[in-house]
């Protein structure tokens, strides 16, 4: 498989890798988060981990339990995280979170290890388990940059434990923060069924099964069903365009096994999407990776329009296959976007719509930023980049600097 990757980065950035890679053989590193389906850190570790232990690192993948209440509190957390002034955590929410932490400390023998990635909050109280020798990262993926305070504090006490943290980007590492904070910005893969190439035939299935028009433009936004990714917002910038371009938009989601509030906005999004027959609200199971690869290589003009975003991988996705993408100024977006080159920024729907015709508007601007958004992510946003930095990272912690 590591061969394959010569087609997009060359032969030194390959043999860098191997190399780096090869001063940890004997070293077994242990990845765990909350979902093994659904949203971005499965979708990275579902390829990261056969790639490390092909290159000699045994590696292994836990995912750690819990019911319902467990995962309320943890989806809780999250929004608190990004939207400080919701409702607060409360006594029994800490008492839950506290309980399925202890019963995953349990079910998930992290002893065997040298290094354990705990990605995000969710799975971050297992550090009470932290043996001697042991290197432990907190991996975010997510905007803490302006969270509730109280809900920071709580999830800090666990963080302090950790040997460092690392996040997408400079703006989220937390200042006050007593452990190594590190810059890793995360990635695609070109080798997954996501984003490799496919042939017209299945591009065409693929309108064929959802009654898509391949005549008609197609606005996408891919994107689970939550509140933070905005899709009521983008069928109001949709209904804006409609009122001069004839468009079809496509909003494909899914749910996460750790969000139980996707129902409820897939029901939202069809109340507003009403009759509409240009309006698309696919409800796809989480591993439809070759229908989500289409319809990015189908689109139009990709939108993510995100109230916040850790990074964003579709971006990067829609980027990779020549697509100019509109999205919100915001956390990892504004990175991988640059702003008249590969794509636009915006702040609003009214912008987002004038974004979406401008580019409806323009053929030639859409092949030339998508050109520029190819080679952005093949540059700075692909697997093996992202492989190299955590190696180096852990490389640098076993010896000790
Ligand atoms: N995704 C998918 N099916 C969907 C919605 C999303 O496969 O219906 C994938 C998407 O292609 C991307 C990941 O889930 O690889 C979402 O990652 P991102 O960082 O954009 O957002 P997150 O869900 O982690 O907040």
């Amino acid at each position: 498989m590591l061969e394959e990757y010569s087609r997009f980065i060359d032969e030194g950035s390959l043999l860098e890798l191997q190399k780096v890679a090869e001063r940890l053989r004997g070293v077994k590193v242990l990845h765990v988060n909350s979902t093994k389906l659904g949203g971005g850190v499965a979708e990275i570790l579902y390829r990261m981990v056969p790639l490390m232990n092909e290159l000699g690192i045994e590696t292994h993948w836990e995912v750690i339990k819990g019911d319902l209440d467990f995962f309320k509190v943890t989806k809780k957390i999250h929004n608190l995280l990004h939207l400080p002034g919701e409702e607060k955590l409360n006594h029994e929410d800490v008492i839950t979170y506290m309980k399925y932490t202890y019963q995953n400390v349990s079910y998930i023998d992290t002893d065997p290890f040298d290094v354990i990635f705990i990605h995000d909050p969710q799975p971050l109280g297992l550090i009470v388990k932290k043996k001697r020798g042991q290197k432990w990262i907190w991996r975010c993926h997510i905007d803490v940059s302006t969270p509730d305070e109280e809900t920071w504090k709580f999830l800090e006490m666990f963080v302090n434990g950790y040997d460092a943290s690392i996040f997408h980007i400079p703006e989220f590492v937390r200042e006050g923060v007593s452990i190594p904070a590190f810059v890793i910005p995360p990635s695609i893969d070109p080798l997954h069924d996501k984003n490799r190439e496919l042939k017209e035939d299945y591009v065409h299935h693929v309108f064929n099964k959802f009654g898509i028009d391949p005549e008609k433009p197609i606005v996408l936004q891919v994107s689970r069903f939550d509140r933070l990714k905005d899709p009521i917002g983008v069928i109001e910038a949709y209904r804006i365009v409609r009122r001069r371009y004839e468009c079809q938009l496509v909003l494909a989601g899914s749910f996460a096994s750790d969000d139980p509030e996707g129902e409820e906005v897939y029901r939202e999004v069809l109340e507003v999407k009403g009759d509409d027959p240009d309006v698309f609200v696919l409800n796809l199971p989480p591993n439809s990776h070759m229908e989500i690869n289409a319809l990015q290589r189908a689109a139009t003009v990709v939108v993510q329009k995100s109230i916040r975003e850790g990074f964003g991988l579709v971006v990067s996705e829609a980027m990779w296959k020549g697509k100019p993408v509109i999205g919100s100024n915001i956390g990892g977006i504004r990175r991988q976007i640059i702003n008249g080159v590969t794509g636009y920024l915006i702040n609003s729907i009214e912008g987002t719509a004038f974004r979406i015709k401008q580019l409806l508007a323009d053929e030639k601007r859409r092949e030339e930023m998508g050109r520029n958004a190819h080679e952005r992510v093949k540059h700075s946003f692909l697997i093996t980049r992202h492989l190299k930095d955590y190696l180096l990272l852990v490389s640098s912690l076993i010896d000790g600097g």
